[in-house]
């Protein structure tokens, strides 16, 4: 399957009751639909979930609310995008050697999908790593990172800065840049771009 074909698919996905009639709860002008990732490898960074406004509302993946903003924050201070934002899906931001994706790809309530919901969604997950074969996977926070460690076959507790290896691809963990997560001080934003220093260093092996 090519991205495309993967892209079309994905986007008329329906095997979430919860999550399809969430989605479909917003105004008109929201995409409101199986949210498309972006970009390409050799660095694959997985999220939770869209945001109801962000990824939701302007139809690509870390667009458009405040986890976006300091997750680009934290890629343009690593030298991984052109800006240090991401608004829109025409906002002419570039990504470096960057694939942005998530492990759900419908907004949950909540933010939290349920793990019948991440269960069904990984197999787009797993689809997406056979078609990017990303080199370094930074999983952003815990639901991810149990994620990709099944596809990738991987073994190891989630912390920020965990590193595992298998067969030549790493998985790096760090902590989502959510609004709550920035506020409490569990992660800065330069803390993050030290993560994704690392990913591009080891992309690069
Ligand atoms: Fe399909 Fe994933 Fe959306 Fe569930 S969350 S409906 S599996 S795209």
């Amino acid at each position: 399957m090519d991205f495309e074909d993967f892209l079309r698919k994905l986007t008329a996905c329906r095997a979430c009751p919860r999550l399809v009639e969430y989605r479909s709860s917003f105004p008109p002008g929201y995409w409101a639909k199986p949210v498309p990732p972006w970009g390409s490898g050799p660095i694959m960074v997985v999220g939770l979930a869209p945001a109801a406004h962000g990824g939701n509302r302007t139809g690509r993946m870390f667009t458009g609310d405040r986890s976006s903003q300091n997750l680009f924050k934290a890629l343009y201070e690593a030298g991984l995008a052109s800006r240090p934002y991401s608004i829109s899906r025409d906002d002419g931001v570039e990504l470096y050697g960057v694939y942005i994706t998530s492990a759900v790809k419908c907004a949950p309530p909540g933010n939290k999908p349920t793990a019948e919901e991440v269960k069904n969604c990984s197999r787009w997950l797993r689809e997406e790593v056979e078609i990017v074969k990303p080199r370094v996977v930074v999983a952003l926070g815990r639901v991810a990172w149990r994620a990709v460690s099944e596809i990738l076959g991987v073994r190891g507790e989630f912390r920020h800065g965990a590193v595992v290896e298998k067969d030549g691809v790493y998985l790096v963990g760090a902590y989502h840049p959510s609004p709550r997560n920035i506020n409490t001080g569990r992660i800065a934003v330069e803390e993050l771009a030290e993560v994704f220093k690392l990913a591009k260093k080891l992309a690069k092996e």
